[in-house]
């Protein structure tokens, strides 16, 4: 069994995009198993030959504010038990939300390696976006685009070797 690394983190943030551009980096298949984990997707990744499988989080249920609460919930502690690496994904558009702190509490008492992802830093010029996000106290934090490719290597870079 290869590792799982579980992304993770609120609707919009850019999770699919994401898993998107990390997966199709080597021609990574990406499949579903419906009917077991119908909101999930998996996806093979082969990184400097270092090989893990990388889980997304659908987006179902994201309208209602309860159930959308409940739903993130649910998929942390999913991800929590079934991944080696969590990946938490941040919107560096949209700044830092009362959400994203109470994911990254939860997250405090996991042990296994979590990397927090700022997404939407599209570039150098957007680095100051950030400050907020360094302010949480959090190592293993990273400034990507998922969009652009921003970033991505060096966070793939370092999270093979938490593998
Ligand atoms: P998810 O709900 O977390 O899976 O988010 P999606 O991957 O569906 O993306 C939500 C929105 O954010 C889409 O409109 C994406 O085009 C946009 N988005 C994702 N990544 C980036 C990025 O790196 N930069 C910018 N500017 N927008 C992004
Ligand atoms: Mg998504």
């Amino acid at each position: 069994m290869k590792p799982i690394v579980a992304i993770v983190g609120r609707p919009n943030v850019g999770k699919s995009t994401f898993f998107n551009r990390v997966t199709r980096t080597k021609d990574a298949i990406v499949d579903d198993f419906p009917g077991v984990t119908r909101d999930r997707n998996y996806g093979d990744v082969n990184w400097e030959g270092v090989e893990f499988t990388l889980v997304d989080t659908g987006g179902f249920l994201e309208n209602d504010e309860d159930d959308f609460a409940h739903h993130i919930r649910f998929q942390i502690s999913q991800a929590i038990e079934d991944a080696d690496v969590i990946v938490l994904v941040l919107d560096g558009k949209s700044g830092v939300s009362p959400f994203d702190r109470d994911l990254i509490e939860i997250l405090r008492t996991v042990t296994k390696p979590v990397f927090y992802a700022v997404n939407k830093i599209d570039g150098l010029e957007q680095e100051d976006r950030l400050y907020d996000f360094y302010a949480l106290g959090v190592e293993n934090l990273y400034p990507v685009s998922a969009e652009h490719r921003y970033g991505i290597n060096d966070f793939l870079d370092d999270l093979i070797c938490a593998l």
